[in-house]
Order: structure tokens, then C-alpha cells, then sequence
């Protein structure tokens, strides 16, 4: 009997022991260096309950209210130049990330035909639920209108332009490795003006920015 017991004993303990390495702890993105530089990415997932002001837009779009007046100064300028850009990716929810996470390993799976292989491949382009900037509202995917400007005009105006108002390109062609997201060339972040600039300058992304400017 006491070997029985001293048997499941040690199980126990190795399962433990087994479940402290292999569970990754999850942390959670704060605001402590300002709402406009929340770090999220697949290290600070976006923290539970996360309330943010939506501003509705035309399209029906929601972006967190604080950034939307940047936005519409960086579209009427972009539009004073003859560029036609239009939000297609705003705010989204939990759920919703985790239905795009789910179409995108659906639609690889059709192509590998193996699940893990599928996951792999869409995490490279959807960020994982919780992982996703789009829930905080402060980023946002934008294309062009499809009538009057083309995708390759918008993407170089930003890339000349955004900066101006406050928001950055957050999953540059060159920073891949650091951000762990493949090259996005419509998706913005908004990080404040003078943050913006000099990210711009400095040709950081925001990991590399926080990690010079916050990490002692
Ligand atoms: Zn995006």
C-alpha cells in the first residue's frame, strides 16, 4: 500500500514539475508608459477586460475615440493629396480575433492538410487572440478606397505621411524578427505625435522603442 502511494506520489510531483516548464505564464500588456504605448504582442497579450471609448465611423468601423481625431486629420490630408484610403480594420473583439484566428488555420488546413502545420502558418498572419492590437483599438488596417487610388499609392503615402499624425507602421518589411509578424504594410498604429516622429527618425519599431526608452 505505501508503495502505491509513494508511486502516485511521485507522479504527482513529476506532473508538476512538468506543468511548471511547459505552461508559459501569460502576461499582460499595461498602460504604465501611457495608453499610446501599449506594448501587445505575443509576449503581452491585451489585458482581460479591456474597456476602450469607441468612435463609430462612416464605414461602421470602431476605433478608440481618443485616436480618431488623428485619423481624420491624416485622411483629409492624404485626400488634399489625392489619396483615397479607406479603414478597413478597426477595433475588434476577443471574438472576433479568435474567428478570423480560426478561418485563416481552416483555410491553411485545406492546404497542408496537417492541423499543427495550419496553426503554425496562420499565426503568421493573424495575430494570436489576445495578441491582437486591433482589441485595443488604437490600431488600424487601412487600404485603399479601390476606385480612385490604388494599394501600392496608399501604402507609399503612409509610409511617407503617417508619422505626421501620430501614427506608425507597426509590422515593417525589416522588422520581422523583432515583431514577429510578417510584413504588413497597411496596418497603423497609433502612438502619439511626437512618439511617431521620432520612431520615424529613429527607424524603430515599437518593441525596439520601448525596449531603448522604458526598460532599465
Ligand atoms: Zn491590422
Amino acid at each position: 500500500m505505501r508503495k502505491i502511494v509513494n508511486t502516485l506520489f511521485g507522479i504527482f510531483v513529476a506532473l508538476c514539475i512538468c506543468g511548471f516548464i511547459f505552461s508559459k505564464r501569460t502576461e499582460y500588456a499595461t498602460d504604465t508608459n501611457g495608453w499610446n504605448l501599449i506594448l501587445v504582442n505575443e509576449d503581452y497579450h491585451v489585458p482581460q477586460n479591456y474597456a476602450v471609448k469607441l468612435t463609430k465611423l462612416d464605414n461602421g468601423e470602431r476605433v478608440d475615440a481618443r485616436i480618431y481625431p488623428a485619423l481624420q486629420d491624416m485622411f483629409d490630408a492624404a485626400e488634399e493629396e489625392g489619396i483615397y484610403m479607406i479603414v478597413r480594420e478597426g477595433y475588434r473583439t476577443q471574438e472576433d480575433q479568435q474567428k478570423l484566428m480560426d478561418e485563416k488555420v481552416e483555410e491553411y488546413k485545406d492546404k497542408v492538410q496537417v492541423k499543427f502545420v495550419a496553426k503554425w502558418y496562420a499565426e503568421k498572419w493573424v495575430a494570436f487572440p489576445g495578441t491582437s492590437e486591433h482589441q485595443l483599438g488604437i490600431a488600424v488596417d487601412i487600404n485603399a478606397d479601390g476606385i480612385n487610388s490604388s494599394g501600392s499609392e496608399v501604402y507609399n503615402w503612409l509610409e511617407e505621411h503617417a508619422h505626421e499624425y501620430g501614427f506608425v507602421q507597426r509590422y515593417p518589411e525589416d522588422k520581422t524578427e523583432i515583431t514577429g509578424i510578417n510584413y504588413e504594410p497597411w496596418h497603423y498604429r497609433y502612438v502619439g505625435e511626437d512618439v511617431a516622429k521620432e520612431m520615424f527618425e529613429e527607424d524603430v519599431c515599437l518593441e525596439e522603442y520601448i525596449e531603448v526608452n522604458f526598460t532599465n
